[in-house]
Formats: structure tokens, sequence, C-alpha cells
């Protein structure tokens, strides 16, 4: 089943009285929803008490959860100081995920600086190594998936073929496609053939089973020639990309496991499920 929700909290959440995002879980059922990031993005501030409360909030409402490790993290610092907070922000994020009884988290890996890129690139892989073992150490038993992220700018590491073949690396490491920040890299060129063409790369390095899982982003953003400016909604016609090819890639590959998170400025929620009707009205 493809699961669709939001990224945070939607404006029309708070604008009917709610204050905590333990009420969320039946307000997204009862809208029609069945997925939920919670982000970790400026920290985590998240108590472990109220993280076991989502979890049955959760469960009673049927919403998988899924988690944004904070932003902080770069793997192609230089800096060994810097990567052990990296990798602690890491462990914590899933720690938490554990508690929330949620399965994946999803990491942006890192930025180049002043690097090149392909040195930067070889130091997020040989760090991200590094980390496969503390979590085979910690999380070994447990289902639990790091999902690193496409980015949106040219500076960060993530197109999708470095994020795929990254993913290579571990059997716990399942790509996030940011579809928004591909067509941001793409300057506004996301069309079908290049849905098709990311989708193959995934399914040819990844495998099937792998591929299917893939944790999907969706929103249109506002680019300019350095990459990501701001996130907009489904209404936007200027930025793109369009969800509908993709859907009808999704079900041409019968990927019937993946979750489609929307990030849309203040009605990712309301925005989720238009992509979530879009979706199936072309099952039909
Ligand atoms: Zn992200």
């Amino acid at each position: 089943m493809v699961r669709f929700g939001p990224s945070g909290n939607d404006e029309k959440f708070y604008a009917q009285g709610h204050k905590s995002s333990k009420d969320v879980f039946e307000w997204l059922k009862q809208i029609g929803l069945d997925l939920y990031e919670y982000s970790f993005g400026r920290g985590i501030l998240l108590k472990d008490e109220t993280a076991l409360e989502f979890a049955n909030l959760a469960k009673l409402n049927n919403i998988e959860i899924s988690v944004h490790a904070p932003y902080f993290i770069n793997l192609a610092n230089p800096n060994e100081e810097q990567i052990k907070k990296s990798f602690d922000y890491i462990t914590a994020s899933l720690k938490k995920l554990k508690l929330m009884n949620g399965n994946m988290c999803v990491v942006h890996l890192g930025s180049c600086m002043k690097m090149n890129r392909e040195e930067a690139l070889q130091i997020t892989k040989k760090n991200l190594i590094r980390y496969m073992e503390i979590y085979d150490s910690i999380f070994k038993d447990d289902k639990l998936f790091i999902c690193p992220e496409t980015m949106g700018k040219f500076q960060q590491i993530g197109t999708y073929k470095e994020i795929t073949d990254l993913c290579t690396i571990h059997d716990a490491l399942i790509p996030t496609f940011d579809f928004g920040h591909i067509n941001c890299i793409l300057q506004g060129k996301l069309d079908k053939n290049y849905y098709r063409k990311s989708l193959d790369y995934l399914f040819d390095k990844l495998g099937d089973e792998k591929a299917n899982k893939l944790h999907i982003h969706f929103s249109k953003i506002e680019f300019s020639d350095r990459g990501e400016v701001k996130h907009l909604t489904l209404d936007d016609i200027k930025y793109g990309p369009e969800f509908e090819p993709l859907a009808e890639l999704l079900i041409e590959y019968k990927m019937d496991n993946v979750t489609v998170i929307s990030e849309s400025k203040n009605i990712m929620a309301q925005d989720a499920l238009k992509l979530k009707n879009m979706f199936q009205s072309l099952v039909k």
C-alpha cells in the first residue's frame, strides 16, 4: 500500500484549535492520510515519554511515522570532532524513531564546503561506512532504515545517482528521492522521461525489494541558478514538478510499498491528500 502524509503540521490543524502534535494522528486519519514525518531538523527535543505516546497514538490511528534527522549533519566535514557529532545526531534520531515505532529516518548527508565534489563525496562515503558499523553495534536487530535524501542545492551532496550509489553500502540504507529537489538541480526539467530514468537507476542498483521501499518527498519548489530557494504548494504553476507522471510510473513499476511525504509550505497535509487523490484516480 502506498502511504501518503505530511511533514509537520498543516495550518488547518492549528486553525481548528489543535496545539499538540499528539492530536495529529487522529486528525490525519480523519482526513484520510496514513503517514506522518516528524522533523528533528532544528534539534532533537522530543521527550522519550512523548515519543512513546506518539507510538501508541499512531498505532491506534493506523499512521506510519518517519523522522527527519537534524540539518546540522555533515558527513563530508573533514573535522573528526564534527563527524562524531553528526554520528551522534543520527544515533539519537534513530533511538527516538525506535520509541515511536517508526522505521525510516531521513538524513541530509552533507555539503561540499570548500572541497571539490569528488573529494567531498569520498569523505561522505568513508564516513557513512564508518557510521553503519556503529549502526550495526546498536540497531542490528531493529528494523530501522536510514534514508539519505537527494538535495536541491548544487553545493550539497545528493544527486539521485550519488544517493542511490551510497545506499548500496548497507541493507539498512534506502534512498529518499525528493523530486522537488531533483527538479531544482534540473532547473525545472523534471519530466516523465527523467522520472523514469531515476527509477530505472534505483531498480538497477538496489534491486526490487529496496527500490520498492523508496521514501519520496514531493513538493513544488522555487529555484534559482544555485538550486533550491523555497518550498511552494501544489497550486504553483511556475516551478513544478508535476506529480501525475510520477504517479503513473509508481503504478507502472508496481511500487506499492513506497511512502510519499508532502513538504508543501503551510498546507502539507491538504497537499498530501491531493497527491493521494491524484494517485488513486489513476489506479482505478
Ligand atoms: Zn530533507
